[in-house]
């Protein structure tokens, strides 16, 4: 199987090369030039199975050079023993068909560990094969789980090193005590002064300074990256919606060739992006509902067509969904265009030009087809989590309460009674001060206690990777001006 770039199609590397560079030189994404098929039989197939087993058969379809032995190992190390529930990515019925699909077990509490587990195994054998042994250096601009989970995944690994900016006013408590506490000799964090769009053109530009660039490899470096622009974080996503639909099946709630939908909290694109590549494969899908914060900039693009990012940026209570530039909807577009790159290349002109493009008619009607978009304010966000909780016992964290409102949403406008997963991405605990307003209770100052509150309230146990952070002291104290952030890699990396 080959990989092209969605801005540059007479490309084609190997998977590993994907993996390797993150992204394409000329600014693309990778993406596969044919996305593999499977039938029900592959589908019944994975109903008996471990999670691991399932992922090993997903990911060899399409990592083909990487070996069966490599995979074996590669899915071994990220989902044994790292996972708190014994089955990786539960399912949860909630109500009647309506299930919630938890990928938040891992060791950050955030579902970005289903990704970042593997990926680290991934980027060094691809490393192997491409970049002649040099040391790899990944970049990481983040809003709170993506930092967490790729120091996590990449605490100690071999051959890399891992540098982690996060604005220093943008993420949870929880979240910074999180990043600034992290183990390992080859991590670094910093704080900006700035806001997360500050620290991800920072990274950007960094990835592009032919000085720094040069400096790198001098010093036998070379960048890559673990946001989910990179092949590496979407493809092991692709695993739990077939994983998810093989549950369904296991507990007879659908009969196998059954259609289902699935609603994914969104932000980058990048999770409900890897459910289009398994619908494409051939998993039965109704519709793909794409849940949004008061950031919509996607619910109006999926209603209209016109994707505009000159808007309010806002802060929310689900800040991972804090973006107005989606980058992995542009693989989706590549997929859906008539003319492949040259198209893409017209559309990102467009955006970068005047902030905003409209797909063509042609276009829009296949998204329609597929996806349904929707969004819901902080108001609306914590008023599901209180009744959710009330109705049907389950607590849930601020963005999958965001999915949860869009879904119901939905169900209610289009009479739409299809078999359904929701897509869960943080446990609770991660955010515990809005989920307590949600439960209608006061806040305390003190992280620790609202979590122990949490507890009493609703009688789950809050896990031992967040609960366990209390009295930690930090190791990361660092802040620095949006213009200085060369300057900290530098230091990092002792250059
Ligand atoms: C990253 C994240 C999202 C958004 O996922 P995308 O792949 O960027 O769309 C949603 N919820 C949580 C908790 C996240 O960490």
């Amino acid at each position: 199987m080959n990989y092209t770039s969605t801005r540059n199609d007479t490309l084609s590397v190997s998977s590993s090369f994907a993996i390797a560079n993150g992204i394409s030189a000329e600014g693309g994404l990778f993406i596969p030039t044919e996305i593999p098929k499977v039938n029900s039989d592959f589908i019944a197939s994975l109903v008996p199975l471990s999670y691991i087993e399932r992922a090993r058969k997903v990911l060899s379809l399409y990592l083909t050079d990487f070996g069966k032995t490599e995979i074996d190992a590669d899915t071994e190390g990220a989902y044994a023993t790292g996972f708190t529930n014994e089955k990786v990515a539960p399912l949860v019925n909630i109500h009647d068909n309506v299930n919630v699909l938890e990928l938040w077990h891992g060791p950050t509490c955030a579902f970005k560990d289903m990704a970042l587990q593997l990926l680290p195994y991934l980027l060094t054998g691809s490393a192997k094969r491409i970049s002649e042994g040099r040391e790899t250096v990944i970049l990481v601009a983040t809003s709170g789980d993506t930092g967490k989970a790729a120091l996590e995944g990449f605490r100690d690994v071999e051959g890399t090193r891992i540098l982690v900016f996060y604005p220093s006013d943008g993420v949870s408590a929880v979240q910074k005590l999180q990043m600034t506490t992290q183990a390992g000799k080859n991590v670094g964090v910093c704080a900006i002064k700035g806001n997360f769009d500050d620290a991800q053109t920072g990274v950007k530009t960094i990835f592009t300074d032919d000085e720094v660039k040069k400096q790198l490899h001098d010093n036998n470096m070379t960048f890559s990256s673990a946001n989910s622009i990179n092949w590496g974080r979407l493809v092991p996503q692709i695993v739990y919606y077939f994983s998810a639909y093989a549950d369904m099946i296991a507990s007879g709630q659908i009969v196998n060739g059954e259609k289902i939908n699935f609603t994914v909290p969104t932000g980058n694109f990048g999770n409900i992006l890897a459910a289009f590549y398994a619908m494409e494969m051939g998993l039965p899908v109704n519709k793909l509902i794409c849940a949004s914060n008061a950031n919509n900039v996607l619910t109006e693009f999926i209603e209209t067509g016109r994707y505009n990012r000159l808007r309010t940026f806002h802060t929310t209570v689900s800040p991972s969904m804090d973006i107005l530039v989606s980058s992995n909807l542009e693989r989706l577009l590549y997929h859906l265009s008539e003319n492949g790159s040259a198209e893409i290349n017209e559309l990102f002109t467009a955006l970068k030009e005047n902030g905003e493009y409209t797909v063509p008619e042609k276009m829009l009607s296949k998204i329609q087809a597929v996806f349904a978009g929707g969004c819901c304010d902080d108001t609306d966000t914590k008023a599901t989590i209180g009744e959710t909780f009330k109705e049907y016992n389950y607590l849930s964290d601020p963005h999958t309460a965001v999915a949860i409102n869009v879904y119901n949403s939905y169900r209610e406008k289009t009479g739409d009674t299809t078999p359904t997963v929701i897509v869960s991405t943080a446990s609770p605990y991660k955010f515990s001060p809005a989920v307590l307003e949600g439960l209608g209770e006061a806040l305390s100052a003190d992280e620790f206690d609202m979590m122990e509150r949490l507890e009493k309230i609703s009688g789950v146990k809050a896990p031992s990777q967040l609960a366990g952070l209390k009295g930690t002291a930090p190791r990361f104290t660092e802040i620095c001006e949006k213009t200085d952030m060369r300057g900290v890699v530098y230091g990092m990396l002792g250059l």
